[in-house]
């Protein structure tokens, strides 16, 4: 017997009465045509194993429209177990998946857009850098010259241009960083980093500045014992660096700079920057994290952009952490920045002892050349280390697995040239290099990509990104090698 429920009419179009059985149309004959073989196909599946069958599908109604449905049915079957037919109850899902179809399309726009954006910047910051890098690279040239020095003049010029120059690219690196940020492109790596090693670095990239405004340091973490945050170490540095040079930079003639730490609820860590400098004013407390606020704007000695702060509490906040301050005018502020506490795993402690070993063993011996390899391949690894064992014993070969450590190792060992896997575990090459011409010691050396990923759109966009040469894997050793020739007489005769 044939039962076709009264909401088949609005589903459909059609009254119950059309759709029964001694009438020329059925329920079937309404299914969207590109649906018919695969709903039957699954409904035939379900029939087979005796389970109920669940369906998604289109149906065009009596007025044209197709609508999605959702059925759930099951076989009827007689006492001998022969199918009799089917019972099924079917729903209207058209406004749903109309929902979800405009949500991702919706998506599928944002994401389009976050990549144009993130396009944009990439070929924008390198359009811009290269020329900026002529302007701070030559000022530097000029003022280097001692053949023919330049006039006193013209040096304080030349000091202007490069001091200029210098100024830009903090403020270009410093909007690229923020729009990262907004379009959720910024990736960080996070893993227990040890805070007393992040001191360390930024006291000593402060130092000249601590000296130039006559202030004094107080470092009360390093002599704590070693303390892990989970955080980018390279973020976290860069936060860090911001809250010690805003404290030395707003501070008052021999004022202090005081750095300390204390754990909270045994859960986190608070990093404190304190100073005994002007202060900041009650009425811009609450814009302070806003880009562009300036309360010393008039004082033209403190350089300054005015988005630091905005980039350091973003950056906090994407590590679970969180940043505040007290400040009160004419007696200093402090700045505070919480993160969660963790333990170093044992892979850590192990590759900071072998950088460290590294070190100490590899600084006795004298060759020309250093050159790093960051690869996870061991067999490529092998291959390039006896190859160049072979064809250039004087270059002093050093490896590295991952991109972290290649890192760490160039910021020590200052190679002359670096030769990169992309697709690395965890940072992949493309960041690492990133990070290299972010770090003082490591922006200079060059950088050769060796990938299996060929396309010339992969080969374009590691050109532009700062690779200096891309190869190919399977590695060719000749090509290999008159390429690191080729860098390597370069950075001798610069
Ligand atoms: P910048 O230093 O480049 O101007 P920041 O975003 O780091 O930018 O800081 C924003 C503003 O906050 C600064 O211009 C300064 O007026 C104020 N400020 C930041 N840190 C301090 C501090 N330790 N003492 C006094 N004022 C500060």
């Amino acid at each position: 017997m044939e039962f076709i429920s009264d909401g088949c009419e609005e589903l459909t179009g059609y009254k119950p009465r059309d759709l029964e059985s001694n009438s020329s149309l059925s329920f079937n004959d309404l299914i969207h045509p590109d649906d018919q073989d695969r709903i039957w196909e699954e409904v035939q599946q379900a029939l087979k194993q005796y389970v109920p069958y669940k369906l998604t599908f289109r149906i065009v109604a009596a007025n044209g429209k197709v609508k999605w449905v959702w059925e759930q049915g099951r076989g009827i079957w007689s006492e001998e177990g022969d199918l009799e037919g089917l019972e099924g109850l079917v729903t209207d899902i058209t406004e749903r998946i109309n929902a979800e179809n405009e949500s991702l399309i919706a998506k599928v726009k944002a994401e389009r857009a976050n990549e144009a954006k993130s396009d944009f910047l990439s070929q924008m910051s390198h359009e811009l850098r290269t020329p900026l890098n002529a302007i701070i690279g030559f000022s530097q040239v000029l003022m280097k010259n001692k053949i023919e020095k330049l006039t006193l003049d013209q040096r304080e010029d030349v000091e202007q241009i490069h001091t200029a120059g210098e100024h830009l690219l903090i403020l270009i690196n410093d909007i690229l960083d923020l729009s990262r940020i907004e379009s959720g492109q910024m990736i960080l790596s996070m893993e227990p980093v040890n805070v007393i090693h992040v001191t360390e670095e930024v006291l000593n990239l402060t130092k000249p500045l601590a000296d130039q405004f006559g202030i004094k340091i107080i470092d009360e973490i390093t002599e704590t014992k070693d303390l892990f945050v989970w955080a980018d170490p390279f973020r976290l540095k860069q936060v860090v660096l911001n809250l010690v040079t805003n404290a030395i930079k707003y501070n008052k003639k021999n004022g202090t700079v005081t750095l300390s730490c204390e754990s909270i609820a045994g859960t986190h860590l608070r990093i404190s920057v304190i100073d005994t400098g002007r202060g900041i004013p009650e009425e811009h407390h609450d814009s302070l994290f806003e880009p562009f606020t300036r309360v010393h704007a008039d004082d033209i000695e403190v350089d300054g952009v005015g988005i630091g702060l905005t980039i350091s509490k973003k950056i906090v906040e994407i590590m679970n952490g969180k940043i505040d301050f007290t400040s009160h005018p004419n007696s200093g502020s402090r700045f505070n920045i919480e993160l969660p506490l963790c333990t170093p795993t044992a892979d850590l402690q192990d590759q900071e002892n072998s950088v460290l070993q590294k070190d100490l063993g590899e600084k006795e011996s004298n060759q020309d050349f250093t050159v790093i390899y960051i690869e996870d391949n061991p067999m490529n690894l092998a291959l390039v280390k006896k190859f160049l064992g072979r064809e250039r014993p004087g270059i002093k070969f050093l490896s590295a697995p991952q991109a972290k450590l290649g890192l760490e190792l160039a910021r020590v060992h200052r190679p002359d040239l670096i030769l990169m896997d992309i697709n690395l575990p965890g940072m992949d090459g493309m960041q690492a290099l990133e990070y290299l011409k972010t770090y003082e010691e490591t922006r200079q050396i060059p950088v050769i990509a060796i990938s299996s990923n060929a396309m010339p759109a992969d080969i374009d966009k590691a050109i532009q990104m700062g690779f200096q040469k891309y190869l190919t894997k399977p590695i060719d050793v000749d090509q290999l090698l008159e390429s690191i020739d080729q860098y390597l007489h370069k950075s001798k005769i610069s």
